[in-house]
């Protein structure tokens, strides 16, 4: 059986519900430059807890993505193992009220119909590097350079 496209989120981190699946690449358009064609899938797992009091989604994701190097512009692959809880305000109101309190929450807005891959492709966006490079002395043009 495949996983679900949509979750209601709210009803789904309350229940303290599980699922985990795999998206394919053509699934998560905004990260067509960061995915090779090859790339089997996105592993993900979503369950439902409760955080500081809040009903919450916990996001695990598991991806190997494309980077441009910093240093010397050769593309190299990325493994990114993302754990992320976040919490689910019932109202755009409560949702600013909550980042008012805290402005570095990363919160979302309960849906009834939230979009799972939307959502997956939301965190692996956050989760890339801002100056992706090659860890250091493994950038092979610099190398030859010197
Ligand atoms: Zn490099």
């Amino acid at each position: 059986m495949s996983a679900p496209a949509h979750i209601d989120s709210l009803h789904f981190a309350k229940s303290g519900s599980e699922l985990s699946g795999q998206l394919k690449v053509d699934q998560l358009p905004r990260l067509r430059d960061s995915l090779d064609r090859d790339d089997v899938a996105v592993q993900y797992r979503i369950s439902g807890l409760t955080a500081d009091g809040r009903p919450a989604l916990r996001v695990q994701i598991e991806v190997e993505v494309w980077q441009t190097c910093q240093r010397c512009l050769e593309r190299f692959p990325l493994s990114l193992e993302l754990d992320e809880v976040l919490p689910i305000a019932r109202t755009a109101a409560q949702l600013s009220y909550w980042e008012d309190l805290d402005p570095l929450l990363d919160a979302l807005v309960a849906e009834r119909q939230m979009d799972i891959a939307g959502l997956v492709e939301d965190e692996i966006l956050l989760g890339l590097p801002t100056a992706p490079r090659h860890p250091d002395g493994e950038c092979e043009v610099l190398a030859l350079n010197q």
